[in-house]
């Protein structure tokens, strides 16, 4: 019977004792487990924002070649020198 009751509660369980285990794991990489850590958390969020701002980087400034500023691909001459590009 007691078997029973922990199986039901083995997910809790799993919890309760998995988390303290994870947080001496993690405690127990030091800086470097951190660091791979930190950097595949940076990793994730920085692929769901390139995601979020797929439609945004299809518009690609480009350089005047004379003044080097930034103008939008549909101009044809620079906004800020007149300049052909
Ligand atoms: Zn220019």
């Amino acid at each position: 019977m007691a078997l029973l009751v922990m199986s039901n509660f083995g997910l809790t369980l799993f919890l309760l004792v998995a988390l303290p285990i994870a947080a001496l794991f993690l405690f127990g990489m030091g800086p470097l487990g951190w660091a791979v850590l930190a950097g595949a958390v940076v990793l994730v969020l920085w692929f769901n924002s390139n995601d979020s701002d797929a439609t945004d980087s299809t518009v690609t400034p480009v350089n005047c070649s004379d003044c080097g500023s930034p103008n939008d691909p549909e101009h044809t001459t620079c906004q800020y020198c007149g300049t052909e590009l």
